[in-house]
């Protein structure tokens, strides 16, 4: 039996399931990566996570032979080609793969055509496998973020001190919702300057022929696993103690505030989410970091990712094409260029997509996500724009917080209730309305916010809908106070908005 190995380009670790199975024989099982554009055109990506991508499996590719295996690193059009050819002359008779997270791909590589046997190894970039979420999901009558998260603080042992929580309690989010009402100053995030490798890949991604998006430069984000170890440092050294207190927080020209900018090394292998959890925890018990901090950050990545990739793999095929609402909205074309808004939360969140990829939580959830929800976008046409700009975007974690989380489209598998919210919310939470030409106050006459009129139109359009989701009963309480005239007033607005934006999408 001849072993070949697979290396997909968000499998970016030595640990992973397929090269650990072979550690012992590196020296004769060959190993192939593929560069292809056969992904890449599905959708006009931002340019700097073609960068980041292809630079980071150069770079491991490197790294793998550095350590001992012989790696083929082949630049094509397509997977298939390179695949057979590759198992042709290296005479390979069992094709291994780590199983991808993307659920459309595993059926594509299980139906390859390849002369040789092909195994799928159960993926070790999480700490849940899908079997045993799928085993505490199965039996529940509810699906909670909440007792799934509990129930891993105790199954890997975070934070817990005699079988309990840590300070007394599980969650701390009440101490992390703290609006930026004073000036506030945020550590530097880390940045790196393109190295000869990433410089090629930016030039060829510079002269890709098809459709991308976004700036290219400034390309700061780092392509090694040692980059990303040094990101992870730099959060616990100057992000965390403050990381929990304003999480939620958006200011201008403060696009990161205390964040970890984990997410694009995450997912793809350059670190591993229990390296990330062990640093924390060992910083807490070592250097008495707030709690609400340590815990904030333990319940986004055991808790919340976790979570998300358990549901993705164990909801339907189709549950990507749920559209509860029924919106069917076109995305507006100022999504795909800032400079087209003159909402003055979408124009900066949107500006900071396109230089960077990069917004955080409540940017993507409460702006961008909430507009598209209360105007009435559809929802498969917003996670395709997700799934192209951001920097850390893929199928699996698209599905569940676009579809589920953000737009409540699944009718709430695992969300008791749409995150919704007026100008209100985003007035106290940001300071993005004091440079906006719309008034955050005002929600039916001259210059009233269209985040106002969209969200009263919204509950009013959808009020049966939402009347059996319990949740949602004091917010509906407050729309029948509204007197029918100023409703009607709204609802004209939202109307005329829609019109003018659809009449002008190219
Ligand atoms: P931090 O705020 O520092 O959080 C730490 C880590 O927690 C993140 O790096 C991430 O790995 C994890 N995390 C927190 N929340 C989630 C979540 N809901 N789902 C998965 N992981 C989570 N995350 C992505 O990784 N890729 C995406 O494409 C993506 N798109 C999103 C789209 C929408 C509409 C929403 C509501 C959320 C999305 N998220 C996505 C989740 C979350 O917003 C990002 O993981 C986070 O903002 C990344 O920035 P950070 O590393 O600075 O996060
Ligand atoms: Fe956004 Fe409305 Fe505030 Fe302007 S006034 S920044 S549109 S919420």
């Amino acid at each position: 039996m001849v072993i070949g190995i697979w290396v997909l380009g968000t499998q970016l670790s030595q640990q992973q399931a397929a090269l650990q199975s072979c550690q012992s024989e590196k020296a004769i099982v060959p190993v192939i990566m593929i560069e292809s554009w056969e992904l890449v055109t599905q959708r006009p990506y931002h340019q700097q996570k073609l960068v980041l991508i292809w630079s980071a499996m150069r770079h491991f590719a490197k790294t793998l032979q550095q350590a001992g295996w012989t790696v083929s690193y082949q630049i094509a059009h397509d997977f298939r080609t390179p695949l057979q050819n590759w198992v042709h002359d290296n005479q390979i008779t069992e094709l291994r793969v780590m199983r991808p997270s993307d659920r459309a791909f595993i059926s594509w590589i299980n139906q390859l055509d390849l002369s040789c046997e092909i195994s799928l190894l159960p993926n070790n970039h999480f700490l849940w496998s899908t079997e045993e979420f799928q085993n505490w999901a199965n039996p529940r009558k509810r699906i909670l973020m909440e007792d799934f998260y509990r129930q891993g603080r105790k199954r890997f042992n975070v934070l817990m001190e005699a079988n309990k929580p840590v300070g007394g309690n599980w969650n701390f989010d009440q101490e992390n919702r703290k609006p930026p009402n004073q000036k506030l100053t945020p550590p530097s995030p880390l940045k790196f300057s393109p190295d000869e490798i990433t410089q090629t890949v930016i030039k060829e991604v510079k002269s890709l022929p098809f459709n991308t998006y976004g700036n290219i430069e400034p390309f700061s984000w780092g392509v090694t696993r040692e980059q990303a170890q040094q990101v992870l440092s730099h959060f616990i050294s100057n992000n965390l103690a403050n990381f929990g207190t304003y999480q939620d927080a958006m200011v201008s020209d403060q696009t990161t505030l205390w964040h970890s900018l984990l997410s694009p090394y995450l997912n793809l292998g350059l670190l591993h989410p229990w390296e990330v959890i062990s640093a924390v925890e060992q910083a807490y018990w070592e250097q008495n970091f707030p709690l609400n901090s340590v815990e904030g950050i333990i319940r986004q990545i055991l808790g919340w990712r976790e979570f998300l990739n358990g549901i993705y793999h164990w909801v339907d095929l189709d549950y990507d094409q749920s559209n509860w609402f029924n919106h069917t909205y076109p995305l507006p074309d100022f999504f795909w260029d800032s400079n087209q808004t003159d909402l003055n939360c979408l124009k900066e969140v949107l500006k900071q997509i396109e230089e960077t990829g990069y917004a955080h939580h409540i940017q993507r959830l409460m702006i961008l996500s909430n507009f598209a929800l209360i105007v009435g976008i559809s929802p498969q046409q917003l996670k395709e724009w997700f799934h192209a700009t951001f920097i850390d975007a893929y199928e699996w974690v698209m599905v569940t917080n676009v579809i589920g989380m953000g737009q409540f489209a699944d009718g709430g598998v695992f969300a008791s209730k749409p995150y919704v919210a007026s100008a209100n919310y985003i007035n106290k939470m940001s300071n993005y309305c004091q440079n906006c030409r719309y008034n955050p106050r005002k929600r039916s006459q001259e210059e009233a916010c269209p985040f106002n009129f969209f969200y009263w139109d919204f509950l009013a359009r959808h009020r049966d809908q939402l009347k059996s989701l319990g949740r949602m009963n004091l917010v509906l309480g407050n729309l029948r106070k509204i007197d029918s005239e100023e409703l009607a007033e709204m609802q004209n607005l939202a109307v005329e908005w829609r019109n003018q934006h659809e009449s002008k999408l190219s």
